[in-house]
């Protein structure tokens, strides 16, 4: 099995995506990520996966505390943005959600502070205790098999 047909076979997983955010000296970073799932409900947490080349990592490692923002279908430039599938630096504003960073339009923004960290090969899952919660009323921005997609256009339900 190569790199390829792993990232193939792993694409076929259909996800969400989010923008990860953090803060640092009032430094608001933030990256585009898919590793994302709900770990535990009493206590309420979080897991998401970091690339040891990303520098969102030692930012978190820093800062203890992260954001997960669930993209809406309206928000895909955000999504490329934060992954630098746009090159250009853009300006973009965040909001505030128990005091840290997250973007305004998100179907979900969930604040978190970190309670564990596991180094798992070329990545690091970071547990997130969640600390605030906030949702709005919107369809989700969907990625699958390395395109992105929207619910409606592509998706029935069943
Ligand atoms: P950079 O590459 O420096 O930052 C990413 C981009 O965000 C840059 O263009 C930067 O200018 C911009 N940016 C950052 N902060 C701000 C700000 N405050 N205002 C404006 N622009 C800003 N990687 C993982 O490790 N885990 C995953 O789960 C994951 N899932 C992904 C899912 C998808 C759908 C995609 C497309 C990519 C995914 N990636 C994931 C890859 C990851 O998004 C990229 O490798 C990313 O470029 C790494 O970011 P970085 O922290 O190294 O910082």
């Amino acid at each position: 099995m190569d790199d390829r047909q792993f990232r193939t076979a792993m694409g076929k997983f259909a996800t969400g995506v989010t923008v990860i955010a953090t803060e640092q000296d009032g430094d608001v970073h933030g990256m585009t990520a898919n590793a994302f799932m709900s770990v535990s409900l009493d206590p309420k947490l979080v897991v998401i996966s970091i690339g040891e080349q990303a520098k969102l990592l030692q930012k978190i490692k820093d800062s203890r505390i992260f954001t997960v923002n669930i993209l809406a279908e309206d928000q895909k430039e955000l999504s490329m943005i934060f992954s630098g599938q746009i090159k250009e630096p853009r300006q973009v504003e965040f909001d505030r959600l128990d005091g840290k960073p997250v973007l305004e339009g998100a179907v979900v923004q969930v604040a978190c502070e970190v309670s564990a960290e596991h180094v798992e090969g070329d990545h690091t899952l970071f547990i997130g205790k969640v600390t605030d919660i906030r949702l709005e009323d919107k369809e989700p921005l969907v990625f699958y098999s390395g395109k992105y997609r929207s619910l409606e256009e592509n998706l029935s339900l069943v």
